[in-house]
């Protein structure tokens, strides 16, 4: 079967010498499938009759440190995307007794075999560039055309060797905008619990890419209905069936699905979709009737959903980086925001808090919370005046750094290198926070002047004041919260 499709020179190149060396080479997987969707494809991958030290032998830089076989082939493109081929010879695959790897990797002579071994019939398609022919031995073209993933094979067996399949069928689906096959479907359903011993780290980057692609929304509803949801984030689902407040009108986890939705309509980064995600996680444990507002109230849900966060994270091994920040953003969501009372010291406060480089982010977190509850209006004035405030406020010192007095001038002074130091910097920043006009060289020395003679407990009572306050209003929260029920 004669089919042009656009290949990469340097793609080329690679397929042509293997097949001048006398070896079979196609190219196979996500970039085939890509390439007849209509999609640019991510990664480009061959596979081949030849060894690996066949395949190293051919190319002049190539690097191979892997376990599967895979050679890469180091091209003198400038585009990612191009800069290595990797070349895989055919491989088939022993039993899996772990739902995880192959017991064996064994290569292979027939492509036949390589292609069998594949997850699903979109991603078993080869295809030669030389001859434009594609070999499609599982019905792959059929089910692209129909916008259908299904497995190689019987779903139930394909899923029992290897896990983590479920979850690609979701993020392929979420990614492509494709169905999962009734059958295969059925078989995820069945084996939903063997996802329990995938690495978290794998559960990890196909949530990523769940979270990245434009249906998240629609890809953890299929995860949830077909029962893998609770072995990506378990926590979601306390929010199912969790009637909030009258300003919501959906319960907690389609507000959660909602919030992510709307965060990856606006293409907003990764960290601000976790947190649009969990920014409320924390709501079902801290849910307590009002008889006197006759309405359910979540005091210290922030606090609450903020430590989870950091546990849903740490768990799934997010880089720390990146569960500090969402934190962080799920802590501070519920900043106060009203323009006509709000002062400007209390959005420099706000700032302070998450950080310059994240207040940015924590407004659009507030759009995606505004948006989730199913009220209209992204942007309404109230928020758009508020933002003009932060604008206003990001001219004003709001961290240690910009403060007109350093650790060293403090040394100057005749301090000695101690935590005093980083005491008096913040008992100087605290102040600056309610008056940037104090932030001069003068002020900022006559003022250390006075504070290097309080004792260390003074001082670090005026140095800890923001972050005593903040730590004492988070304990306090829990505190009530455990008074209530029996939430840690
Ligand atoms: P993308 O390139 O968008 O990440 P992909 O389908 O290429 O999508 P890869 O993880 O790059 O995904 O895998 C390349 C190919 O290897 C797949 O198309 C599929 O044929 C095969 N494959 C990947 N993971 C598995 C798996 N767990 N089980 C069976 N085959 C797999
Ligand atoms: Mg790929």
């Amino acid at each position: 079967m004669e089919t042009k499709l656009a290949v990469p020179k340097e793609v080329r190149e690679v397929s042509d010498a293997l097949q001048a060396a006398g070896f079979e080479a196609y190219l196979v997987g996500g970039c085939v499938r890509d390439l007849i969707v209509g999609r640019e494809p991510k990664d480009w991958d061959i596979t081949t009759n030849a060894t690996p030290e066949k395949i190293q032998a051919l190319f002049e830089d190539t690097f191979y440190e892997n376990e599967y076989g895979t050679v890469g082939v180091v091209t003198k493109s400038d585009d990612p995307k191009l800069k290595v081929i990797e070349v895989t010879p055919y491989r088939t695959e022993g039993k899996y007794a772990d739902a995880r790897h192959p017991d064996a990797v064994h290569f292979s002579d027939s492509l036949s075999d390589d292609l069998e071994r594949r997850d699903f019939t979109i991603n078993a398609i080869a295809y030669d560039p030389a001859s434009s022919v594609l070999v499609d031995e599982h019905g792959g073209r059929e089910d692209i055309a129909s916008k259908r993933i299904k497995t190689v094979g019987n779903p139930h067996e394909r899923f029992e060797e290897d896990a983590l399949r479920m979850l690609r069928a979701v993020r392929i689906a979420a990614e492509l905008d494709f169905v999962i096959d009734a059958q295969t479907a059925e078989g995820i359903a069945a084996q939903a619990t063997q996802l329990e011993k995938i690495s978290r780290e794998r559960v990890r980057d196909e949530l990523i890419r769940i979270v990245q692609s434009p249906r998240p929304m629609q890809a953890l509803y299929i995860a949830q209905k077909l029962g893998i949801l609770k072995y990506v984030i378990p926590e979601l689902e306390e929010g199912i069936g969790c009637a909030q407040n009258q300003a919501h009108s959906f319960d907690v986890f389609e507000h959660l699905m909602r919030s992510l939705q709307h965060a990856a309509d606006k293409e907003w980064p990764l960290d601000v979709r976790i947190a649009a995600l969990l920014h409320d996680v924390g709501k079902p444990a801290t849910r307590v009737w009002s008889d006197e507002k006759k309405d359910w109230t979540f005091h210290g849900h922030d606090v609450v959903s903020a430590r989870m966060t950091k546990k849903i994270l740490n768990n799934l091994k997010f880089p720390k980086e990146t569960t500090d920040k969402v934190a962080t953003l799920v802590r501070t969501h519920m900043f106060f925001s009203d323009p006509e009372v709000v002062t400007l010291s209390a959005v420099r406060r706000v700032i302070a808090r998450v950080g310059r480089d994240n207040i940015n982010d924590l407004l659009n977190l507030r759009v995606c919370d505004r948006i989730g509850t199913g009220r209209p209006k992204a942007h309404p004035f109230r928020l758009r005046k508020y933002m003009s405030m932060v604008d206003e406020a990001m001219r004003d010192p709001v961290s240690v750094g910009m403060l007109k007095i350093d650790g060293t001038k403090l040394i100057e002074l005749g301090e000695k290198p101690s935590p005093r130091i980083g005491w008096i910097l913040h008992a100087l920043l605290e102040e600056v926070l309610d008056d940037p006009a104090k932030n001069t060289h003068e002020y900022m020395e006559k003022r250390a002047g006075e504070l290097m003679k309080l004792d260390d407990k003074e001082l670090r009572l005026l140095g800890e004041a923001g972050k005593d306050r903040r730590e004492e209003e988070d304990a306090a929260a829990i505190e009530e919260l455990r008074k209530k029920h029996h939430v840690n």
